[in-house]
């Protein structure tokens, strides 16, 4: 979570030019689709493929993916593998304490008296671990 959220996500070099001819003469309009020259207005530079402006981080992020609001910080090139496991192990921790609450539910039910307020904590717990289970594989597929 710490390097999803510490790692910079990708900057355009400050020296990029497209690799095209007349790419030395400043190109101020921008174009979307179809390959061309691509210019961001508010960082003042050349667009590598892929690369957009972000709003929130504002500034260019090389292969952007979107901007995580869980993590604070955009998915790009430098971390797309690091949010990637960082999801994954998210899935498996919540699955996991999926299994631990139903564990400690079959294992503790038959002989505990007090089971009103253990039932309805752990009634909620696993509803939480249920819908962060299902939100995690989602987001991880
Ligand atoms: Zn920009
Ligand atoms: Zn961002």
């Amino acid at each position: 979570y710490y390097a999803a959220v510490s790692r910079d996500p990708g900057r355009v070099p400050p020296a990029f030019l497209p690799d095209v001819e007349g790419a030395e003469t400043p190109v101020h309009e921008v174009k979307r689709k179809g390959g061309d020259l691509r210019y961001c207005q508010k960082c003042g530079h050349y667009k590598p493929p892929r690369a957009h402006h972000c709003r929130v981080c504002k500034r260019c992020v090389l292969k952007m993916d979107h901007h995580c609001i869980w993590i604070n910080n955009c998915v790009g090139h430098e971390n797309y593998k690091i949010f990637l496991v960082f999801v994954l192990y998210a899935v498996i921790a919540s699955f996991y304490s999926m299994i631990l609450i139903v564990g400690s539910v079959i294992h503790s039910a038959p002989k505990d008296e007090q089971l009103s307020s253990d039932s309805s904590r752990t009634l909620i717990v696993s509803t939480l671990a249920l819908f962060f289970s299902y939100l995690a594989c989602c987001m991880f597929i």
